[in-house]
């Protein structure tokens, strides 16, 4: 098994200076670090990728997208190719993560297509899925996972260019969590639905937590059986809290 990935997802936060200090904080703690037990990722919003991976280049640190459209170029107006964060020095695109699925409708096939665009670039695809409180309340979190990777997982998938994450959207940014036993539940569900999918992949695609992981719960999740690292949303905007969770591998 890969290294864990400890991704901070900055979603709509920060303006340029304070992305690219926040970024230099990280980049600088990582280059002193000797054979990390990570790989650390940030995503900041796209408007400020640019002279953040210009920054960080060369530390370690990785840089990727929060979304990318699926075509490679075209007329899609306020949109961003995936070859064009490619093109800043993007690792890592996250696509599918609930608030886009919510506040643009994004849906299971264009969610793969986004994967899909983003692997074709030579960047790994970090696919989100998740369930809401009234799925998980009527026992239908497993079920939700099963459609969403069914639908959501490309073709071609690896475990060098894919990513899953998941994310029970009552969790992401409430502060509250599924218990251990939950989350290492449905990740071992998730592990079992890849290997239907791509069976040779599936023991080495990464499975990341999301929703309310800090400094503080970060050291039990990250310990769970097919917990192979976190997306962080809240807790990646200070470098002490996201330092501090990864430091808890
Ligand atoms: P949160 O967000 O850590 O603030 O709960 C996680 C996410 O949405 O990726």
């Amino acid at each position: 098994m890969a290294r864990k990935l400890i991704a901070g997802n900055w979603k709509m936060n920060l303006l340029r200076d304070e992305g690219t200090a926040l970024a230099r904080d990280l980049a600088l703690r990582l280059a002193r670090t000797v054979d990390p037990a990570f790989d650390l990722l940030i995503c900041p919003p796209a408007t400020i990728i640019a002279p953040i991976a210009a920054a960080v280049a060369g530390s370690g640190l990785l840089v990727g997208g929060q979304d990318c459209h699926s075509a490679p170029s075209g007329a899609h107006t306020g949109d961003i190719a995936a070859r064009m964060l490619a093109d800043l020095g993007c690792s890592h695109v996250i696509v599918g993560h609930s608030e886009r699925r919510q506040d643009h409708g994004e849906i299971d096939l264009m969610v793969a297509e986004k994967a899909r665009a983003a692997q074709a670039e030579g960047m790994v695809a970090i696919i989100c899925i998740g369930e809401t409180e009234a799925e998980r309340n009527a026992g239908r979190a497993p079920q939700i996972c099963s459609r969403q990777i069914a639908g959501s997982l490309p073709r071609g998938a690896t475990a060098e260019n894919t990513v899953i994450a998941y994310e029970p959207i009552w969790a992401i940014g409430t502060g509250r969590t599924p218990t251990a036993a939950e989350v290492a539940d449905t990740h071992a569900h998730i592990r079992a639905m890849l290997a239907v999918h791509v069976p040779a992949e599936a023991a080495g695609i990464r499975i990341l937590y999301g929703g309310s992981v800090k400094p503080s719960n970060a050291a039990e999740l990250l310990s769970l059986a097919n917990v192979d690292g976190a997306l962080v949303g809240g807790a990646s905007l200070k470098a002490d809290d996201f330092w501090a969770i990864a430091q808890a591998i």
